[in-house]
């Protein structure tokens, strides 16, 4: 499984790729759709808003002269996941280095049952007593989780680099 595909699937699920395989090209409205596949009507819209929320879809609408209803007229986009999927990179890029960031400038502390990290302002405030437990708070050692964190900007970073 592709990215591209991944990426399709945490928006629509894999109901919603059912769905759009289903689809005839161009120009859809979702009442025929649904009438000419069988497929229930509320989750082709559902699936169709959802590509629209992620600029994989887009609609105009015309109100029926004769019951004043309104027809939804969709295009899918699905030539935009591209340019979606470097947005979503951007993004969690943009989260790691602010993660990274926060671990490499704070100094944490917790306690043997792992209740939570402390900032060291936040234990110094408790006199190095867990708030949670009681038990002592002491330095925790966030190297690897540094390591790591850099490992993944990295990557990410080379994978956009093209
Ligand atoms: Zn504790």
């Amino acid at each position: 499984m592709d990215v591209a595909h991944q990426y399709l699937v945490k928006i629509i699920g894999a109901d919603g790729i059912a769905i759009i395989e289903q689809l005839p090209p161009g120009e859809i409205v979702d009442e025929v759709v649904a009438a000419d596949t069988n497929i229930d009507i509320n989750a082709i819209r559902k699936t169709l808003f959802k590509l629209y929320e992620n600029r994989l879809a887009n609609y105009r609408r015309e109100r029926e002269p004769d019951t004043g209803w309104l027809t939804y007229h969709w295009t899918i986009h699905l030539e935009n996941i591209n340019s979606r999927l470097d947005i979503e990179v951007e993004k969690l890029l943009h989260n790691l280095r602010d993660r990274l960031d926060f671990e490499i400038n704070n100094v944490f502390y917790t306690c043997n049952n792992n209740c939570t990290r402390f900032l060291f302002e936040t234990a110094a405030e408790t006199d190095f007593i867990c708030p949670v437990c009681a038990n002592e708070l002491f330095y925790q050692d966030n190297s690897e989780m540094v390591d790591k964190l850099s490992y993944r900007v990295s990557e990410l970073e080379s994978s956009t680099q093209e």
